[in-house]
């Protein structure tokens, strides 16, 4: 597996500074990061590691945590003939009672878009037709969404706004009584956006060690190596392994964009619950782009966790996917029971393509 990184000489020398490293007992470190978890599960780096150190998967699947309300309001949008634009991870998701998919094989107008710009274009290109983009994901893909925002798009596109901020519910797990993680695994993209500084308070106010990682298996175990030199020294700081690509302060200019368009409020994540400060909505100087604003929809009451599915559990890191009983068996990719087995960002997900249960 060690042939599989940029730098084996330097994997090897981390793998074993990680097995000096090792505590006597049992220490579990959290990520929050969907690429973080395909990086760890794909390159087998579990298997590198001492028994006693473990790598948990936290709520890092923008996908898996998007509430089944704001599914179900796309879905009603289509059904009002509303042409839906989506990511194409988002297709198969389902809501309380129906998914994009579904609707679409029954008619609606759903069309995959890789960017909120290939959405913005289809509303020049079908001035006729009323384009609302399901805008989801985390710091990363919100200051894309401003700045078309802030392009003046046509007066027949809106967004179907469902955007998550990390440090919040990284706060909101801290809280939570049986917590046993000892350290953060941080996402790279999302610090390249908010920077080192968004994460400190993790160090300073909570005394959870903290390392900002970027995304190949050599990042990860020194990530690692990083996490356990805290430990062991008892000096939780916030450290960036990622150095190549963030920066203390962030993109100055994408954090200005998103302050425009956005402003911050408490909202549901899938699994999860109601999470404060940790969502993205459209202020009213843009309410005209806001599709629930624009358009009077109304839907039944929610259903996040669905019948034998247990991705509330997995995405706070309580379950592994092959402990729930559906896992490979009623749920696989092809025919995904829950949201963390639809994405390819999804533990679920991740779990079938490249886990151990197929050995
Ligand atoms: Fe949900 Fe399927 Fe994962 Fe079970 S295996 S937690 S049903 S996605």
């Amino acid at each position: 597996m060690l042939q599989a990184y940029r730098d084996k000489a330097l994997a090897e020398k981390a793998a074993k500074a990680i097995r000096k490293l090792a505590p006597e007992g049992k220490i579990k470190f959290m990520h929050v990061c969907g690429t973080h978890e395909q990086t760890i599960t794909r390159f087998g780096l579990r298997s590198l590691l001492p028994e006693n150190i473990e790598i948990i998967p936290g709520p890092g699947c923008p996908v898996c945590v998007t509430p089944a309300k704001d599914i179900d309001i796309a879905i009603e949008l289509a059904k009002q003939g509303k042409t839906i634009a989506i990511y194409g991870d988002m297709f198969r998701v389902p809501g309380s009672r129906s998914s994009l998919n579904k609707e679409k094989a029954k008619g609606g107008d759903v069309r995959i878009v890789y960017s909120i710009r290939d959405a913005v274009k289809l509303a020049r290109e079908h001035k006729d037709k009323e384009v609302v983009f399901f805008s989801i994901g985390f710091e990363t893909t919100a200051p894309t969404v401003a700045s078309e925002i802030l392009s003046s798009p046509p007066e027949n596109f809106s967004i179907l706004t469902s955007h998550r901020l990390i440090p919040p519910v990284m706060e909101l797990l801290l809280g939570i009584g049986d917590f046993e993680i000892k350290g953060w695994i941080c996402p790279g993209h999302v610090a390249t956006i908010i920077g080192v500084k968004a994460f400190r308070i993790f160090p300073e106010v909570y005394g959870m060690p903290t390392v900002i990682a970027g995304f190949e298996p050599l990042d990860v175990l020194l990530a690692l190596v990083m996490l356990l030199k805290q430990v062991k020294k008892k000096e939780p700081k916030a450290e960036n392994e990622y150095s190549r690509v963030v920066t203390e302060e962030g993109n100055l200019k994408a954090q200005k964009m998103m302050n425009e368009v956005f402003e911050v409020c408490d909202e549901n994540w899938r699994g999860i619950g109601k999470v404060p400060n940790s969502a993205l909505k459209l202020k009213k100087e843009f309410s005209e782009y806001d599709a629930r604003e624009k358009f009077d929809v109304e839907v039944e009451e929610a259903i996040d966790v669905l019948p034998g599915c247990s991705c509330h559990l997995v995405i706070v890191g309580k379950l592994k996917p092959e402990q729930c009983p559906m896992f490979g068996k009623k749920c696989t990719p092809s025919s995904p029971h829950g949201p963390c087995m639809v994405s390819q960002e999804g533990t679920c997900n991740i779990a079938y393509k490249y886990g151990d249960h197929k050995k």
